[in-house]
C-alpha cells in the first residue's frame, strides 16, 4: 500500500520563494476547485538528510523533494529553486485539500493514484498559467499489484 504522497523531482539549487504561502494555497483551491480549510497547515522547511529520514528510510539518494503526510505539516526540502519550490509546494497543497475533502480513501491505492495524478495536473496548470513555464512534468509510472485501475 502507498501510503504517503510524495513528489519526486531533481532539485535546483536556490534559496528562497517567489510566492507567499497564502498565495500558493490560494492558487492549489483555485486550480483543483477543492474548499480550502481554515487555516493553512505549517511549512517545515527541511534539508536532504532531514527528508532522507522521514520519508526514504535514511537512503542516501533521496529524491523526494516535498512530501505531505496526511497532517497538517508539508515538508519540503529548503534548497530548491523559487520556481521549483512554489510549484512542489503548490502541488503538497492540492493534497492537503485533498486529504481535507474527504472524497478519498486513504487507504485505497487507486485513490492514492488519483491524488497523485490530480496533483500533477494541478502543478502543470499552475506552472503554465502562472509561471509561464515549459515545464509539464509526467506521473512517474504507479501501479496497484494486479488490479486494474478504477
Ligand atoms: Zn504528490
Amino acid at each position: 500500500m502507498i501510503k504517503f504522497l510524495l513528489l519526486f523531482l531533481f532539485p535546483l539549487i536556490a534559496f528562497s520563494q517567489n510566492y507567499s504561502n497564502q498565495y500558493l494555497a490560494d492558487q492549489a483551491t483555485i486550480l483543483s476547485g477543492y474548499t480550502q480549510p481554515a487555516t493553512l497547515p505549517e511549512v517545515r522547511e527541511i534539508d536532504l538528510a532531514a527528508m532522507s529520514k522521514l520519508v526514504c528510510h535514511a537512503r542516501v539518494q533521496c529524491p523526494v523533494i516535498g512530501a505531505y503526510l496526511d497532517a497538517d505539516v508539508i515538508y519540503i526540502r529548503k534548497d530548491l529553486d523559487p520556481n521549483l519550490h512554489d510549484n512542489i509546494l503548490l502541488h503538497e497543497y492540492v493534497h492537503w485539500l485533498q486529504h481535507h475533502s474527504g472524497k478519498f480513501d486513504l487507504n485505497n491505492c487507486n485513490d492514492t493514484i488519483i491524488r497523485e495524478r490530480e496533483a500533477y495536473q494541478v502543478q502543470n496548470r499552475y506552472i503554465a498559467e502562472v509561471q509561464h513555464g515549459f515545464q509539464f512534468l509526467i506521473l512517474p509510472p504507479m501501479t496497484c499489484e494486479n488490479r486494474p485501475l478504477g
